[in-house]
């Protein structure tokens, strides 16, 4: 499978500051460490209690905040820089790629590293440097062309003052997806796409409900021609009875187009019927990562087979074993030291509260980072 987009031990910090002077007194880890890849044509589940970082982390990935540290690599490019002051981007690429290729066998180097390697050989440092900071606009108009965003609240993720066609063609036109003398046609396009009539276009927001609206979010993104979209909770505000045909447009609309998708959900039903790999977060910190069949079979970290437990079943008759976990997720600010999970895991021991547990892969594309998987029952 090709790999879309890459992400490298991603980090977000958000400062928090008090005093006159507005000094940093203390970090959020909202994001710690993170790496995982978006597999092109998946639908990536992203699935947490609120407070875990999933929200931070596809904000991140999109660049509507600048990571702390670490790397987003879309397709064969390092998008990392893009967004920096050309100071801190040339201070970037330096740390990041100078240094490594000046002191590291290049022997090991694969990905971008090697294609970048081979720039700097070619060029020099300086021309490496010129080639990479060079056309920056392009690259990042390029960039947000390729990642969406659906949002969690189709009531205010729409300017009530513009008109559906004015929302949704604002951005293709800006990027150059479509020309101005086609939006009429496009938008309309786009809007029967996902099911609203074309002639609405003319219609503010507030006259459509708020599963149509979370439509029209969807038709903006799709006139961009995407290739990733983020769905931050996108069906979460809406009714039960909306929510399901919400995600089944998704879905025809994914293969229609080759989509792939970053659902992020806190909602473990709906993650179950979207996506194809799930990835679950405690803390800022991935917990599990597996194909959805396997995680929801024979779930081994006790963080998801707790939240797993919680799920309803339809069948009364059958009851499943509930674990409750004790007290609630700890501050971000100052997460738990080994395992952020030690003080609420029932099966936790000495070495939980000392060492942090690495994620490992333990069976082919299932990933735990715990020291006792599958232990709780
Ligand atoms: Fe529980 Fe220890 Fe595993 Fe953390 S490492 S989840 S505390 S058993």
């Amino acid at each position: 499978k090709k790999v879309l987009v890459s992400v490298k031990n991603l980090v977000k910090h958000f400062p928090i500051r008090a005093g006159v002077f507005k000094r940093v007194v203390a970090w959020v880890r909202a994001v710690d460490d993170i790496s995982f890849d978006i597999y092109e044509g998946e639908t990536l589940g992203l699935v947490g209690e609120s407070g875990c970082g999933k929200t931070t982390a596809g904000m991140t990935i999109l660049r509507l905040y600048e990571p702390t540290s670490g790397r987003i690599i879309v397709g064969e490019e390092d998008t990392t820089y893009y967004f920096l002051p050309r100071y801190k981007a040339a201070k970037y690429l330096k740390n990041t790629y100078v240094k490594k290729f000046e002191t590291e066998d290049p022997e090991t180097f694969t990905g971008v590293d090697k294609k970048y390697y081979e720039m700097y050989k070619k060029l020099g440092k300086d021309g490496f440097l010129k080639e990479m900071l060079d056309n920056i606009k392009e690259k990042r108009s390029e960039f947000r062309k390729t990642m969406q965003i659906v949002f969690q609240d189709p009531y205010s993720s729409l300017n009530p003052r513009l008109r559906v066609k004015t929302i949704v063609s604002e951005g293709p036109v800006l990027h150059g997806t479509i020309k101005k003398s086609n939006v009429i046609d496009k938008v309309k396009e786009a809007l029967e796409e996902v099911g609203i009539h074309g002639g609405h276009m003319y219609r503010f927001p507030h006259e459509f409900s708020g599963g149509q609206r979370q439509r029209i979010g969807i038709a903006r993104a799709l006139l961009m021609n995407p290739k990733l979209i983020v769905a931050d909770e996108a069906v979460a505000a809406l009714d039960v009875s909306i929510r399901s045909q919400v995600i089944n447009l998704m879905l025809d609309l994914q293969k229609k187009h080759n989509l792939t998708y970053l659902f992020i959900s806190h909602d473990l039903s709906v993650i179950k019927y979207i996506s194809d790999r799930v990835i679950v977060m405690y803390l800022g910190k991935i917990a599990e990562m597996a194909p959805k069949n396997i995680l929801f079979e024979e779930p081994l970290h006790p963080y998801t087979k707790a939240l797993m437990s919680a799920i309803p079943v339809p069948n009364p008759e059958y009851k499943k074993k509930r674990i409750i976990l004790q007290g609630d997720v700890p501050s971000p600010v100052n997460p738990p030291k080994g395992c952020r999970f030690h003080p609420r895991c029932p099966v936790a021991k000495e070495i939980c509260s000392k060492q942090e547990p690495q994620l490992k892969e333990l069976n082919p594309g299932h990933y735990v980072a715990c020291h006792f998987p599958g232990t709780l029952k």
